[in-house]
């Protein structure tokens, strides 16, 4: 393959499809991230080294516009180990206490917050007040009001705020996002999102109220709320939750196992979902229109994703969803890029408006409307 047109041209089949799937040509393919790149980079400190930053990192290897330049976390060990594995210089690194001084340090463009939920709002906004790019972690806050105070707080400093959500970029949830759009299922109808896992050790902040800021509904629930949204193509006006827990002893008092919930959309679709911290390998978003459906299975994993429609299977390629999101995040933030589904924090708000709701309907058995 000689050229990036060349390498469109097999990826999409057409110059139509070119045209609609703007999110999905970046970096998917390996011919094309071996291309040589001579344009901005963005330099990105991360902040807690935790499972999933040290994913993130891994996953930034592979990238051309984004490199990982700086550490901020509290355990000098772990800052001397990252040192050494990404070749990252001692002027780069801080801790939680004296990182507001990363706004004297010319050469980090964005701190990446990957920390437990309940921390991400006081740390975005010390990010946005020492005038850098934040990048946060879903759940972007624990409710709506922190949400809105993260928003106000980047605003104020003019900085951009984006949030984690990998699967935006991601190239089969592109093409179903692609198809409806193109009216290939019909009216829209249903949507099913399924997702959990079982979360196995009782004392990981996972579990506690306090750094969580609930149960699977924050972590794992989150995409069936987000998916819904991006699958369906509207915003619910409408929610309706059940609680049910089969161990009270691991799931304490405002800790979820196992939510049911559903939505009323704009149009009269509807959605029905279930977010778990009880069964394992329980991944799937289903889609169905008057005309035909699409089925994602896994839908929201670290991949390989798979999927099918009526037409039959879903053919895109397999992606690193980290290495994808980074590269189109230094666009966004680099050449005000727009991605196809927005990853900014008013999109995340939105999420976290849904996760007040359907926390409310569950503890009132009432339905609740939304004004989103
Ligand atoms: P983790 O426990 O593996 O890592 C958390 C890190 O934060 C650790 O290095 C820990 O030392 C540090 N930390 C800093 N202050 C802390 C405190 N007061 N208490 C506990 N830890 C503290 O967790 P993780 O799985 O990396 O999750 C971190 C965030 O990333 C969460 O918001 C989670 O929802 C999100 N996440 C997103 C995805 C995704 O696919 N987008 C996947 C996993 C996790």
């Amino acid at each position: 393959m000689n050229s990036r047109r060349e390498f469109l041209q097999k990826l999409t089949g057409s110059a139509l499809a070119l045209s609609v799937l703007p999110g999905t040509v970046s970096a998917i393919s390996k011919e094309f991230t071996e291309m040589p790149y001579d344009g901005p980079v963005l330099r990105v400190a991360i902040m807690g080294l935790g499972s999933y930053g040290t994913r993130v990192a891994e996953a930034m290897r592979d990238c051309k516009k984004a490199k990982l330049v700086g550490v901020i976390s509290g355990t000098p060990a772990k800052i001397k180990n990252w040192q050494g594995t990404y070749n990252i210089p001692e002027k780069n690194c801080y801790n939680y206490e004296n990182f507001d001084r990363i706004k004297d340090n010319p050469d980090i463009d964005a701190v990446y917050v990957i920390t437990p939920n309940a921390l991400h709002h006081d740390e975005v906004i010390r990010v946005a007040q020492a005038g850098k790019q934040v990048i946060c972690e879903k759940p972007m806050a624990l409710n709506a009001k922190e949400g809105e105070e993260m928003i106000a707080a980047c605003k104020k400093a003019n900085v951009k705020l984006l949030v984690g959500y990998r699967m935006h970029f991601e190239p089969h949830t592109l093409e179903v996002i692609r198809m409806r759009k193109a009216d290939e299922f019909g009216k829209i109808m249903f949507f099913q999102g399924l997702c959990g896992f079982d979360i196995g050790d009782p004392t990981q902040w996972r579990l506690n109220k306090k750094l969580s800021g609930g149960g699977s509904l924050m972590d794992i629930g989150i995409y069936a709320i987000n998916g819904s949204r991006y699958m369906v193509g509207e915003n619910p006006i409408w929610v309706t939750a059940e609680e049910t827990k089969t161990d009270p002893v691991r799931f304490k008092e405002g800790v979820d196992e196992t939510i049911q919930f559903q939505f009323g959309f704009p149009s009269g679709a509807v959605a029905s979902c279930l977010s778990t911290y009880a069964m394992n390998n329980l991944d799937r978003f289903f889609l169905n229109g008057t005309k035909g459906f699409a089925e994602l299975m896994p839908s929201t994993n670290y991949g390989p994703i798979r999927g099918h429609t009526n037409k039959g299977e879903i053919d895109q390629p397999t992606v690193t969803h980290q290495t994808v999101q980074m590269e189109e995040m230094s666009d966004i933030l680099l050449r005000g890029k727009q991605p196809v589904v927005p990853v900014d924090g008013e999109e995340a708000l939105k999420d976290l408006k849904i996760i007040d709701a359907i926390y409310l309907a569950a503890s009132t058995g009432k339905k609740v409307d939304l004004n989103l």
